[in-house]
Order: C-alpha cells, then structure tokens, then sequence
C-alpha cells in the first residue's frame, strides 16, 4: 500500500478523537503543481498550543489495527474497516514533509493497540524521539497515550512531547467495563496521577531554575533553562464520549471536576457519540444533539473560570441533564433569581462573573472602570455585552431592573424562538 492510500486511512481514522480539539480544517489542494501547502484534504486538524494560538496539526493514527474491542470505536477488532499501518519513519517522513511545506505546526499521534501496549507506546514514542533528536523538530507534539504502557515509556513520552492525554472514554467505570472490557479505569487513573506528578515536578523545576536565575545570573538564562527535564509542558487532556450509555450530564461534569481536581487536567474534551459503521447492538443508533456536547463544554468553562462547582451546575434535584434550549449560566441564573440583581459598583469579582452574558474579560474591565468611576448604563452599552440578556441581572448608579426578574416568562424573553430547520 502506497504512503498515500495509508494517509487516506490513517487519518481518517484519527478523525474520531476531539482531544486535541480538532475543528476540522477545510481541506487545502494545490493538485496540478500550482502553489504550496497542499495536504491532498487529509488530516489536518487545528489544535491550542499552550500559549493559546490556533496552530495546524497533522492528525493521524500510527496505525488503525486494534486488539481491543471498544464497541464505540471504528478500528475495533471486530470492524470491517480498511486497515493500514505506517513505519516510524513514514510518519517522520510525512510529519516533516507537511512541516516544510507550512501546512502544520506539529503532530498529533494515536494508535490503535498492537501486540501490546507497551510495544505500541514505543512506537509511539519512537516518532517524537526521531523528530526531535534525529531532526530537531520544533514543532508540537501531542501524543495519545496507552494507559497499560510502562511507567517508563510515558515518562519518555513527556520528554519528548509538549502535550499527552489518556482517553477517559466514559464517564464512569461501569460505562467503560460496559463498552470497553479490556480497558481498565483504575489504570488510566493511575497513568493520569503519575503524569500529574511528573508534569508538576518538571513545572516546579523550571520555575526554580527561572527564578535563581532571573537573580543570579540573568545573563545564562537560556543555558540554564535547557539543562531542566522537560516533560509535556502542554499538560495533559483526556477525551469522553457523550451519549454512547445512559450517563447523565450531572454524572459527566462531576467525572471531570474529579479530573480536573485530582489530575490537573489541562482539558476535558467531550465528544458527541457519532454512530459508526456495523456498531454493535448495545450502542444507541442516533447521535445525541449535538447541542448536548456545546452545552457541556459551556458547563465546563464555568467550573474552570467562573467559579461554579458541578453541583451548582447541574444540582441533585434535577434529572441530572443540562438544559438544552438556553446556556448553562443563564438556566443558572433563572433558577437562583433572589441573587439578583448585582450592583455593578460594588459586587464581587465572582458575583459578577455569575452574571449571563458577562464574560471573564468584561468582568475584569468593569472592575477596572469602577476604580475611577461609578458605573453607568452606558458602560456596559460600550463593552458590547448583550444587553437584553444582561439588564435584568445587574444594577448600576443610573439604572435598576425593576420587576423584570418577577416577569413569568422571562425565559422565554431571553432565549431565542425554535426556528423550523431548513430542508437543506
Ligand atoms: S483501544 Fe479501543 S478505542 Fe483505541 S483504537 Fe483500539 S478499539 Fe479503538
């Protein structure tokens, strides 16, 4: 089989795994030799570098043969799917090809589980060793990794990638047992907590060494930051699949605040469960919405920046899912209405941050502004909120909600009509 033909395999294949926050790029083509940067349409994915920029990855399995039978998964050993598999060199070779051209930033890199985990994660780990030792690749790295492989080859692994991630999967461990029997949720927690340690090990160190140097002497800053371990400076991302078992969203959020909490995750991903071809009896035959996964993602944006724990989110009384008509902090808000109004010139940082339609930035503008001066109606006109969500939330020096958080439908004022779905 031609490099090609297993590009074409290979890199569909990874299109299933959102850990690395693919977006799906549109595919580029310079067929017929006219202009750089052609990728033929094949795995290129955008990713967050941990400076926050948008870079191009090339997103690919270093093979989609499997011994293992997730029922969710495509490349299961049960699939009738087209197989392929790449050396260490081709995806060094392609890595460096697609790096040249300016098509990609880095590499993101999975696999399917061959022979064993351990002999997979070296060939894994191998292709970052290459890149960077053999090539003095620069560019990003984001490895998947096995979590049955040696404690030895994941530390190998951070050395030479700036981001791992271990599939989580499922929410819970019954859910995994469930739909993925040989993987076992003790492990991957396990393989998560040692990466935890070692990313913070190697965190710490360097701060040390910035620090001492910054006073003693700044001048060999450089050499001196080189001498300390590096180990996925990126952190590490996990990845759960969304509506392949009954979960609940309050079961979910509650798995990653675990997460984030015990592990220090960097990211939790959420990914729709697609129906895949010849699926197995157990899975559900429709997706879930897929406005089920945007919801979890807003509901995980509240736990790690505005200050709210899961519970709040999703509380015990309900039936332990998300609203989907209206955004997490909104239903939030609708639910808890004798916490308002805020007064813009006095509240809290994290009363203010509680507000619909305020983000972190403006937050921090408003408390700005009203260190020199009171604050108006008119500032939050020039801060570009949306104000019809806003207004009956707050309260400023000229302003007052009135009974508008009395008003019976204010729900419905503040979400937007059903709108009939065009045909095409
Ligand atoms: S281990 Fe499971 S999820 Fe990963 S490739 Fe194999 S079958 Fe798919």
């Amino acid at each position: 089989m031609n490099l090609q033909s297993k590009l074409a395999i290979l890199a569909d294949a990874a299109k299933y795994d959102a850990s690395c926050a693919s977006s799906g790029a549109a595919p580029r083509n310079s067929v017929g030799g006219r202009g750089m940067g052609s990728t033929e349409g094949m795995g290129i994915c955008h990713s967050y570098a941990p400076d926050g920029r948008c870079i191009s990855l090339l997103k690919i399995l270093l093979t989609n043969f499997c011994q293992y039978d997730c029922l969710y998964c495509v490349n299961r050993v049960t699939s009738n799917v087209p197989r392929a598999r790449f050396t260490v060199d081709e995806v060094v070779r392609l890595t460096l090809d697609f790096y040249r051209r300016n098509c990609i930033e880095g590499l993101f890199l999975s696999s399917g589980i061959i022979q064993s985990p351990d002999y997979t994660m070296e060939q894994v780990v191998e292709v970052a060793r290459v890149l960077r030792e053999e090539h003095d690749f620069r560019g990003y790295i984001h490895l998947k990794t096995i979590p049955d492989a040696s404690p030895e080859l994941m530390e190998r692994a951070g050395r030479y990638a700036d981001r791992l991630s271990i599939n989580i999967e499922l929410p819970t461990a019954e859910g995994l047992k469930a739909l993925a029997p040989e993987k076992d949720s003790a492990a991957i927690d396990r393989s998560m907590a040692r990466m935890a340690v070692h990313i913070g090990e190697s965190r710490a160190a360097r701060k040390e060494q910035a620090a001492q140097t910054i006073v003693s002497m700044p001048q060999s800053r450089t050499t001196r930051r080189a001498s300390v371990p590096h180990f996925a400076l990126g952190g590490q991302s996990t990845q759960m699949i969304v509506g392949a078992d009954a979960t609940s969203d309050r079961t979910i959020l509650a798995t990653s605040a675990r997460l984030y909490g015990a592990h220090q995750l960097r990211r939790v991903y959420y990914s729709a469960f697609s129906p895949i071809p010849d699926a197995a009896h157990a899975l559900p035959l429709a997706a879930p919405p897929t406005v089920r996964e945007h919801r979890l993602y807003q509901a995980d944006w509240l736990m790690r920046f505005y200050g709210f724990t899961h519970d709040e989110i999703v509380p015990p009384s309900q039936v332990g899912m998300l609203a989907l008509d209206m955004d997490p902090k909104l239903a939030w808000a609708l639910a808890h209405r004798e916490r308002f109004p805020v007064n813009l010139n006095t509240a809290p940082r994290e009363l203010l941050l509680r507000v619909p339609g305020f983000g972190v930035q403006t937050v921090d503008r408003l408390l700005a502004a009203r260190r020199v001066r009171r604050l108006r109606h008119a500032d939050l006109a020039r801060l570009h909120v949306p104000l019809k969500k806003v207004l009956p939330f707050v309260e400023a020096a000229d302003y007052r909600p009135g009974r508008a958080l009395d008003a019976a439908d204010l729900a419905a004022q503040l979400t937007p009509p059903p709108v009939q779905r065009s045909l095409f």
